[in-house]
């Protein structure tokens, strides 16, 4: 297949942005070579500049799960742009996502609207702060909550992929009141609780991580993070950004049956559009401004035309049985990959939560960083690239997950495996 026109397009882009992307992870930095440039999607499908088409595993890292351009998001979006673009004042729309949202996920009660996945961590962490009165915020590593300064410590994904766990720019005394633990690693949470206890603030984490490939928190993890944080009087952050509405309607939260005290949404919360969202204890979120003293604020949150995205996608979501459907096919392709790579004599750990997964080129299970960090990379490269030439878009890292969306076919799943086969055999 040609990729000609791709090539050309992000050989200007590289003169015009840096490293021709606005955002890292587009840039295929892991596996070498260029990004193809999207001309257009449509359901489980992108087409690039040169006309060819792929079977969509990225779903824009996460948003699109009711496929691209669904008629009804659509609509929606359309409707709301004959009433205008941005008002900057409150509107009926932001009661509906804020229903919606606090509908679904058990732990928030009041729910502030933002226009990122990053905005809603970096919100998070200062409203556990100054709820608390403490500095310390306790995050792991592989762990990543957008490119919030004090969070940009071993964080997983685009920043563990490019090397530079810590960027340049982050001072040592912003990053100092950060503690960075293990994942999955109960001895240490505890340890750290006996020690730093009345310091610390608050716990950040992913409870399925994403940012490290699919990485779920064991059961015991999660009883530890949720009864320290209470013994000790910190906040228990679920950074549901990836997870939210994505592995249940509820979030992660309501498969592992444990409520944090606040939880951070982006991604599918807006439906394709700008959103970000963070929600929890009435108590906690009337500590910000102006019902309470902590500043956080956004021209444009709350904008009503990413507001009817995302309102469209969370009633396609809640009314249609969108889970049962995601996760037969989900089921259905970790299966092929896993006998796929069996068959080829790959070591190989297939880890998935609904319709989220990482095929991970590792001899053993992935419960943290380090595990992670030690996958095959070349490898991955070798399959990633195998995957593109036959027509199907997989996610340019070891370290992120791919998603399905409910527009992915049975058809569209046997021909991804039968793509996943040959490249594994071509290793
Ligand atoms: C994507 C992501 C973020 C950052 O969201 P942006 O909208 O990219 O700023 C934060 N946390 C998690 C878990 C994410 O997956």
């Amino acid at each position: 297949m040609s990729r000609e026109k791709s090539q050309q397009v992000f050989a200007r882009a590289q003169q015009l942005m840096p490293g021709g992307v606005n955002s890292p992870a587009r840039a295929f930095g892991a596996v070498g070579g260029q990004p193809i440039v999207i001309d257009h999607a449509d359901g489980a499908y992108l087409v690039d500049v040169d006309g060819n088409r792929y079977i969509d595993y990225i779903g824009s890292w996460g948003p699109m799960i009711v496929g691209h351009r669904h008629p009804e998001v659509i609509t929606a979006i359309q409707a709301a742009l004959e009433r205008g673009t941005s008002f900057g004042a409150p509107t009926v729309a932001e009661n509906q996502l804020a229903e919606l949202i606090i509908e679904a996920v058990p732990s928030v009660e009041k729910v502030r609207l933002v226009n990122s996945g990053t905005e809603a961590t970096m919100s998070a962490i200062r409203l556990a702060r100054g709820y608390t009165g403490r500095d310390v915020i306790v995050k792991f590593e592989g762990n990543y909550h957008g490119h919030v300064d004090s969070l940009l410590v071993a964080a997983g994904s685009a920043a563990a992929t490019l090397g530079v766990p810590d960027s340049p720019g982050v001072t040592p005394g912003t990053s100092q009141d950060t503690l960075t633990l293990r994942y999955n690693d109960v001895a240490a949470l505890e340890a750290a609780f006996a020690e730093h206890g009345s310091r610390i603030a608050g716990v950040i984490l992913e409870p399925v991580v994403g940012n490290m490939g699919c990485v779920p928190a064991e059961p015991a993890f999660a009883a530890a993070l949720r009864s320290l944080t209470t013994e000790h009087g910190a906040v228990l952050i679920f950074d549901e950004v990836m997870t939210g509405f994505r592995v249940a309607y509820g979030g992660a939260q309501t498969l592992m049956k444990i409520t944090p005290d606040i939880t951070t949404l982006g991604k599918i919360v807006g439906g394709g559009m700008p959103i970000g969202a963070y929600g929890g204890r009435q108590e906690i979120m009337d500590s910000i401004l102006p019902a309470g003293k902590v500043f956080q604020a956004g021209t444009l949150s709350g904008n009503p035309v990413a507001t009817a995205a995302g309102i469209a996608t969370l009633k396609l979501l809640r009314d249609h049985g969108v889970y049962e459907r995601l996760e037969t096919r989900a089921a259905q392709l970790a299966d092929g990959l896993h006998h796929a790579a069996q068959a080829a004599g790959v070591p190989h750990q297939l880890q998935r939560v609904g319709s989220m997964m990482t095929l991970f080129f590792n001899p053993d299970p992935v419960t943290d960083w380090d595990v992670s960090s030690k996958s095959d990379k070349a490898q991955f490269a070798k399959f990633f690239w195998g995957l593109m030439d036959r027509g199907v878009y997989w996610p340019c890292s070891q370290y992120e997950a791919l998603f399905l969306s409910d527009k992915h076919t049975e058809e569209d799943i046997a021909q991804t495996v039968a793509a996943a086969a040959e490249s594994l055999q071509d290793l």
